[in-house]
This record gives C-alpha cells, sequence and structure tokens, in this order.
C-alpha cells in the first residue's frame, strides 16, 4: 500500500488497552504512534509487591520499544515517550509536551490516577499506589522507616514512627495490608531485631460495611480473617476525615497514629485538556462512551480500558476497572477498525476476581465458584506470572517469589537513593 495513503491512528497510553490494541490493529493498513509517559509497560496487580520489597520492580515493566519490536514487519509504527497534554478534536491533533501530533483516529486508553477527593492537600502527604514509581517510593520508605526505628531508644516515638493506616478496603487495599502483616509476622523478627513486633500497627480502614466489596461475601469474611491472622487491624464502616501530623481523624472522631499513610481509596481517570467539539467527562472524570467505545459527541475517537465510561443495563456507572475489561475493549475496537465497521458491541465476559493476603492465602471467585486457602494462592500466583510480559520478567518474579517462600528473605529490601544533581526537573513530573 502507497504509504502516503496510511490513515494516522494515535495511541495514547501503552497500557492493558493500548498495547492490546496495537498487538491487534491492523499495521498494513494504518501508521500507528503510541505515546506515553513512561518507556515502560507496568503490571498494577503487583504494585503492591514492589510497594513490600517483596519483589523487584523490573520484574513486573517491560520496555515498550521491545513490544513494539514484535510488530515492526510491518512499517509505520513508532513510540514517543512524552505526556499528552490536551486535544483538539476539530484540528484532529494531540499535543505532548514534545509536539504537536495529527491523527486520523484516536484511541485514548490513558488509565486512572489518583483520587484524594475533597482533601487535595493528601497529594502532598500519602503514599499512593498507581504507578511504578509510587510503588518505589512506598517501598523506600519503608526500608528507611525500619532502619531508622531500630535505632530509636524512645519506645514511644519508635511505636508511632511504625504505625501504618492503609485507606480503602478494595483489592489493592487488603494486598497491602497483607504484605505489611506478613512483613510484620514473618521478616522483622528474623531481620530487625530491635524492633518488637508490637511496636508495629497496621490498620485497615475501610467505609463500607466490608472489605472486597467487589467480591463475593464469602471472600469477603475470609480475607477480613487472613488480615486478622496477619496481626492487622480492621476497622469497617467508618471514613477517614482528614489527615495532619501523621495522625488520622475519623468521621466518628476517633483518631489513630498513621506515620505512613497509604491511599488505595480511589481513581479518576486521567485530566486532559479538550479543544474543538466538547468532550464532557463524566463520572470520576471517565471519558463517556458509546458501546463501540466510541467517545460520544465527537468522530474518530475513541477511550479504551479505565478511563472509559460505558453505561448499560448490566453496569450502570460504567464497567470496573479491571484489566479484562481494558484489554476485551481493545480487541473490540481494532476488529471494528480493521473491519471498517462495527459489529455486536461490547459484552465483558467476566473471567472472576481473585485477591491474595499473604503467602497460602488468597481468595477467588469464578462465576459460580468460590475457594480459597493454598489452592486459591497457587492459582492467583499462576494467573498473575502467566499476565506479565516477557518470559525473563515471569522468570524473574517466580524466582522471587520462591526465594521469599523457602527463604523469608528478599534481595529487594535495598535502600538505594537516587542521585540528587544534576536536577532533571522533567523527570519528577507526574
Ligand atoms: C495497584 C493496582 C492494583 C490492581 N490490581 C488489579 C488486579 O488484581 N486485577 C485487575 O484486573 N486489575 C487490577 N488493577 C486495575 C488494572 O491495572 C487496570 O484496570 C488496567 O491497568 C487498565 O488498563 P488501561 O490500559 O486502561 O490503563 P493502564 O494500564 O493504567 O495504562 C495507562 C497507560 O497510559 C499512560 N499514560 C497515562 N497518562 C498519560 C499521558 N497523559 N500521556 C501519555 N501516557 C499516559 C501510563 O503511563 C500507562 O502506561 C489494579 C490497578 C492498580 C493501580
Amino acid at each position: 500500500m502507497d504509504k502516503s495513503a496510511k490513515k494516522k491512528i494515535v495511541v495514547i497510553g501503552g497500557g492493558f488497552a493500548g498495547l492490546n490494541f496495537i498487538k491487534r490493529i491492523d499495521k498494513e493498513k494504518f501508521d500507528v504512534t503510541l505515546i506515553d509517559r513512561n518507556n515502560f509497560h507496568s503490571f498494577p496487580p503487583l504494585f503492591y509487591q514492589v510497594a513490600s520489597a517483596g519483589i523487584d520492580a523490573s520484574g513486573i515493566c517491560f520496555p515498550l520499544r521491545r513490544e513494539l519490536r514484535k510488530y515492526r514487519k510491518a512499517e509505520g509504527l513508532y513510540f514517543n515517550m512524552t505526556r499528552a497534554k490536551s486535544i483538539d478534536t476539530n484540528a484532529r491533533t494531540v499535543t505532548t509536551d514534545e509536539e504537536v501530533i495529527p491523527y486520523d483516529k484516536l484511541i485514548i486508553a490513558a488509565g486512572t490516577t489518583n483520587n484524594f477527593f475533597n482533601m487535595p492537600e493528601l497529594r502532598d502527604s500519602v503514599y499512593t499506589l498507581k504507578s511504578i514509581s509510587e510503588a518505589i517510593r512506598c517501598r523506600n520508605d519503608i526500608m528507611d522507616r525500619l532502619e531508622r526505628a531500630c535505632m530509636e531508644r524512645d519506645p514511644e516515638k519508635r511505636r508511632r514512627m511504625l504505625s501504618f493506616v492503609v485507606i480503602g478496603g478494595g483489592p489493592t487495599g487488603v494486598e497491602v495490608a497483607g504484605a505489611l502483616g506478613e512483613m510484620k509476622r514473618y521478616i522483622i523478627p528474623r531481620e530487625y531485631r530491635q524492633i518488637a513486633p508490637e511496636d508495629i500497627s497496621i490498620t485497615l480502614i475501610e467505609g463500607t460495611d466490608r472489605v472486597l466489596r467487589t467480591m463475593s461475601e464469602k471472600s469477603s469474611a475470609e480475607a477480613g480473617e487472613y488480615l486478622k491472622s496477619l496481626m492487622v487491624h480492621v476497622k469497617l464502616g467508618h471514613n477517614m476525615k482528614t489527615y495532619s501530623d501523621d495522625t488520622v481523624t475519623m468521621d466518628n472522631g476517633e483518631t489513630l497514629d498513621a506515620a505512613m499513610l497509604i491511599w488505595t481509596a480511589g481513581v479518576k481517570g486521567v485530566d486532559f485538556e479538550f479543544t474543538g467539539d466538547t468532550i464532557k467527562p463524566g463520572r470520576g472524570n471517565r471519558i463517556e462512551v458509546d458501546q463501540y467505545c466510541r467517545v460520544k459527541g465527537v468522530n474518530d475517537v475513541y477511550a479504551l480500558g479505565d478511563i472509559a465510561l460505558m453505561t448499560t443495563d448490566d453496569y450502570p456507572n460504567g464497567h470496573p476497572q479491571l484489566a479484562q475489561v481494558a484489554i476485551q475493549q481493545a480487541i473490540m475496537v481494532a476488529r471494528d477498525i480493521n473491519r471498517g465497521k462495527v459489529t455486536g458491541g461490547f459484552k465483558y465476559n467476566d473471567k472472576g476476581t481473585m485477591a491474595t493476603v499473604g503467602r497460602n492465602r488468597a481468595v477467588v471467585d469464578l462465576n459460580h465458584i468460590h475457594f480459597k486457602g493454598f489452592f486459591a494462592w497457587i492459582t492467583w500466583m499462576v494467573v498473575h506470572l502467566m499476565s506479565l510480559l516477557g518470559m525473563r520478567n515471569k522468570v524473574s518474579v517466580f524466582i522471587d517469589w520462591v526465594w521469599d517462600y523457602f527463604t523469608y528473605s528478599s534481595s529487594t529490601r535495598l535502600l538505594m537513593h537516587p542521585g540528587k544533581y544534576p536536577l532533571r526537573k522533567r523527570w519528577l513530573k507526574e
């Protein structure tokens, strides 16, 4: 095909949706440019393990250029590491930190970012897990805190220094609280002997009446029991009202020490500035799309994955923000664009959900089957290993897990501070 006749597709975001779209789009027919603020794809379901020093960050990140190399048979596949800032749907351009890129078709697959609701000040004081850099920051602070606590003579100060509060009882909150509990139970007594387990407090706060609300009641109850066995204190039915001076104040007036607050309570769609025909982000700052993932009110713009809000009878508030939704939407849109017509519309095939709460403990809900314990934990590990990109990553994570399992130790508890100079402010942009 004449190169100049090829239509240009711009994809914002090399996450689950963006990469699966690129995998299937016909590269003979279209020129494709992928824009991502990072030069790697990352695997959010295991961020909490990086944050708790269970695995190495490089095991769950995969270079985008290496992934794209697979499709180089067809010319016209480009990657730009930059941040997309604004979209002009009349001029059909995307403006990034570096340039203005024209498109014939635009795929917005930029996912979500943290939502602090009406407490924007939290951004500067809490730890979050929405990106690999946030997970590494969380891990560094935990390691730093443990080292300093070993030298702290005042028991009251040491106890305050080791007060961890996790906000949000969804899968991420439960998994990170469970990982901290494992540390308290198995690692601290072995490696940080100056710290007594009772010096460490871990509290999980969930505003509703159960953790893992999106899973079955059985799973919620079992996860609650698992957390208890790992010495995690679970507080249900109340929300955090304020956080300042290392203290959480609850909506019932209760206060808690929280030298380290890990926020997993909310996400919202990544922000873009829109010009041209109006795109109005809906609930959770997600972009409203029809059943074919076409953004409402504009032509040739699609939104996929976490950032897309598709309301249906089954999902009146939009689909759950899960990897499978992103992948299935990407497959459908690539197929429709390849064929040049829409067919069928999106129907989410829910393959089930699972969460793990430390070694040997997990809960799994498949369509009509629920199971827990060791078998669920093995299932959880196999599914996550298979979902990682790249054989090297699969092997590296598998080795970390096996090593941790038998030795209760990992090589990732190293605290390596990045050099501060020369200052590279553009690297600090979120
Ligand atoms: C901690 C955590 C745990 C999770 N656990 C699970 C789980 O167990 N199971 C499950 O199914 N789902 C889980 N999820 C949700 C799952 O990760 C998402 O549903 C999935 O990643 C959505 O895919 P996506 O392609 O829409 O977005 P993402 O995978 O988030 O990809 C978005 C991409 O866009 C890029 N980007 C963002 N903004 C810009 C910009 N302005 N310019 C350029 N690039 C940009 C990002 O760098 C990223 O590469 C979890 C999420 C988190 C945060």
